[in-house]
């Protein structure tokens, strides 16, 4: 009888052990200033950006990627003045964006959206370097609905998360095939532009999605 209460209670603590190395946890939040805001039109953005912690990120990345980013969406009257930067420390398991996991994380951390989330690779068949996830694709995973993915080998970075951001924003995959737009298939440097019409369904989707005010 003994025994068998000291195996359950055994079975207990291995149970806590397990749960305690899978723990997902915040270490740290702070405001970082990106770009003076565009002076009319003028749709606050408020970003979160999350990293986890060994993924091989810095601050320094993250923030010099949202300003390019802000100085990109700007030229839409899109304002991202300040964002929230946020550690987290996370089982390995997490690092690479996989859509199971990755609801897991984004349940599990309830974080303020749009979210950006900064992490090592993909575990995604095809694999992105970054992905973008709208109201529209995300009906069977509604934890990563307003989510940005972006991994590690990305390459142009400040644009490509500019890119990302106008799909969520404009709840839309389409890409456009004009010579210097933002929402050309393929990032480049010289693909920073945003027409009139790109630009006032991203102001109108991302106002009625909650998105920006
Ligand atoms: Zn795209």
């Amino acid at each position: 009888m003994i025994s068998k209460i000291h195996a359950c209670f055994l079975l207990v603590l291995v149970a806590f052990a397990a749960q305690a190395q899978e723990a997902v946890t915040v270490l740290d939040r702070r405001e970082i200033a990106l770009e003076p805001a565009p002076i009319f039109p003028r749709y606050e953005l408020r970003l979160t950006l999350a990293y986890l912690e060994g993924s091989g990120w810095t601050p320094e990345a993250i923030a010099g990627a949202a300003k390019e980013s802000a100085r990109i969406l700007g030229q839409c009257g899109v304002a991202l003045t300040t964002a929230e930067l946020v550690r987290v420390v996370a089982p390995i398991r997490f690092h690479d964006f996989l859509t199971p996991v990755s609801r897991e994380l984004a349940a599990t951390l309830k974080l303020r959206k749009p979210t950006v989330y900064f992490v090592k690779g993909t575990g995604q068949r095809p694999a992105f370097d970054a992905e973008a996830i709208g109201r529209g694709n995300s009906r069977t995973r509604p934890e990563l609905a307003d989510t940005v993915w972006v991994t590690r080998g990305t390459r142009d970075l400040g644009i490509a998360l500019a890119h990302e951001l106008a799909h969520v924003l404009m709840d839309s995959g389409e890409h456009s095939a004009a010579p210097g737009n933002l929402m050309r298939e393929d990032t480049g440097p010289e693909n920073t532009g945003l027409t009139d019409a790109q630009c006032a369904r991203m102001r109108a989707t991302g106002l009625a999605n909650g998105l920006m005010y």
